[in-house]
């Protein structure tokens, strides 16, 4: 690993490797990624990427049922910006190899899902992720960007107030070294591990954003963490849930009771495709109602041959659990599945500390507003780091007034994630109130107490999981009403009051 690069990037997600390949052209590039390239929430994308190609779609569309969704928080420059420029940046991917499934005619086939009034999905079958990921990566190795994996980003340096580059863990040698950039890029994904019950994979614990909150970042909309209302009941595959995409509804699949009764119509006039937060709530209620664990995801009166060619990877795996989909109905549960926000961003992506840039999903464009529309997600992570490429093409050279300072102050943390992840699915889950919030917010803050200032060489995703509960139990106490994916019990309306985003930052004196 190099001590020193142009522009430093730590994850191998969608959102860093679009940012790699793009950067190349303008200066040295390094990306860090804490496990192997290739484990990322990009990896198991199902769904698919939303993007205005239909003849009977237009990005005025697109951009309406994005900031409806988002329930009056959307920041409408951003979101107009992802639709329009989105649609070149996906057909990019198609003619770097992306196998994107096509119709006869030779167009994207596009699929629908819950949100969007027109088809606009565009999808590799249901391995959309693994697709974009394996064309990115190979992109990365064309264009000379070197990928160091088992390298752990602990903590941003900062010099007078500039982000010059970060502390690292190498995981293999176990030996903490500093890396100076002319631009750090944080693309380190969710934090959907903060919950015992997720889809997202065990490296999303949230490190950037807690990276960038400790230096003083602006962090926004953190209790906004969109639930997906169907991964499968019980089973889980190398420490998450397995999803049942959206798209499985979208074509035709129908939520039921453990009984066989349809239920989605009586919750919304889009029945089993109204957005995420009505469907995973309506999913809870009937869970409640029926004192049952699951809810049921039917696809067995779609064609079996339609189901196995559209839902490779969700038809084999089910089946691998003895669950025949083309038959029998999935038990389902909703999931911690996504974060809308993270760390406040510029419409270039640049954070609130000069020279840190923030994508993917540790950012907050205010695409997002209070509650995601499905498949937004990679397109948002496409567009801004396109951007954010073209701002560092001008970034001139930092010169540290102190080279090679590394803390020495690393020592064994605690190991707390398995009680964070208990008391944040009890109490800041899908439904909340002040009480639950409080009761979590008592003990994480004496978790937080165990994590005094210093870098923890074990144990940093506990420590960074810890911040990122705070945060969220923080942010969703200053919110006294329900919006898109925040819903309390206590204040069950939305308030106008707090038509605003949510921002959370530390005051905090750098050496
Ligand atoms: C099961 C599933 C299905 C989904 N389906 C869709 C869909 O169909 N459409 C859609 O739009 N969105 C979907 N999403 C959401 C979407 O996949 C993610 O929001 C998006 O892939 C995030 O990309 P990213 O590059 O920001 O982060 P990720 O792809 O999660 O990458 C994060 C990277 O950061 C690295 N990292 C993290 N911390 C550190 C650290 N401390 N040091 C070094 N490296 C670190 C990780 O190892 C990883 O390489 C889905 C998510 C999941 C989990």
């Amino acid at each position: 690993m190099p001590k020193q690069v142009d522009f430093l990037v730590v994850g191998s997600g969608i959102a860093g490797l679009t940012f790699a390949t793009k950067a190349a052209k303008y200066g040295k590039v390094s990306v860090l990624t804490k496990k192997r390239k290739a484990d990322s929430s990009t990896n198991y994308a199902q769904g698919g990427i939303a993007a205005v190609f239909g003849k009977e779609d237009a990005p005025e569309y697109h951009i309406a049922d994005t900031i409806k969704a988002g329930e009056g928080l959307c920041h409408n420059d951003a979101v107009a910006t992802m639709v329009r420029e989105g649609p070149a940046l996906v057909k990019e991917l198609h003619s770097m190899g992306c196998r994107f499934s096509m119709n006869s005619n030779g167009n994207f086939d596009l699929g629908r899902e819950g949100g969007h009034s027109k088809r606009r999905i565009v999808h590799a079958k249901d391995f959309t992720g693994q697709e974009i990921e394996r064309v990115l990566l190979e992109e990365t190795k064309k264009v000379g960007v070197i990928i160091s994996e088992n390298e752990i980003a602990l903590d941003l340096l900062i010099q007078n107030g500039d982000c010059l580059g970060i502390y690292y863990l190498d995981a293999d040698t176990r030996q903490i070294d500093v890396i100076y950039a002319n631009a750090t890029v944080l693309a380190t994904g969710g934090v959907g591990q903060v919950y015992q019950h997720t889809t997202n994979p065990p490296i999303a614990t949230g490190d950037g954003i807690a990276m960038a909150y400790r230096a003083g970042a602006m962090i926004a909309n953190m209790e906004f963490v969109q639930f997906h209302p169907t991964a499968v009941y019980n089973i889980k595959i190398d420490g998450r849930s397995f999803l049942i995409s959206e798209a499985v509804r979208g074509e035709g699949g129908v939520l039921k009771t453990k009984d066989g009764i349809a239920f989605m119509e009586k919750y919304a006039p889009a029945g089993n495709l109204a957005p995420r937060d009505v469907v995973a709530r309506a999913c809870l209620s009937e869970m409640i109602a029926t004192n049952a664990k699951y809810v049921l995801l039917d696809v067995s009166h779609l064609q079996a041959d339609f189901i196995k060619n559209r839902f490779p990877t969700i038809y084999e795996t089910c089946l691998s659990w003895g669950i025949d989909i083309t038959r029998e109905p999935i038990p389902v549960v909703p999931a911690a599945h996504y974060l809308c926000g993270g760390i406040f961003v510029n419409e270039w992506a640049e954070s609130s500390i000069p020279r840190l840039f923030a994508l993917g999903e540790c950012s907050c464009t205010g695409v997002h507003g209070a509650n995601r529309l499905a498949s937004n997600s990679l397109l948002e992570a496409l567009v801004f780091a396109s951007r954010a490429s073209e701002r560092v093409k001008k970034i001139n050279d930092i010169h540290p007034t102190e080279k090679l300072h590394i803390r020495k102050s690393a020592k064994t943390g605690p190991n707390l994630m398995f009680q964070i992840k208990e008391i944040m699915d009890e109490n800041v889950g899908l439904i909340r109130n002040e009480k639950t919030l409080l009761t979590a917010k008592a003990t994480i803050d004496k978790f937080q107490a165990c994590f005094e200032d210093g870098i923890h060489i074990i144990n940093a995703e506990s420590r960074n999981t810890s911040v990122i509960a705070q945060i969220i139990i923080e942010s969703a106490l200053e919110r006294k009403e329900s919006r898109g994916l925040h819903y309390m019990t206590d204040f069950p309306k939305k308030n106008s009051k707090y038509c605003s985003d949510t921002i959370k930052h530390i005051d905090v004196k750098h050496d």
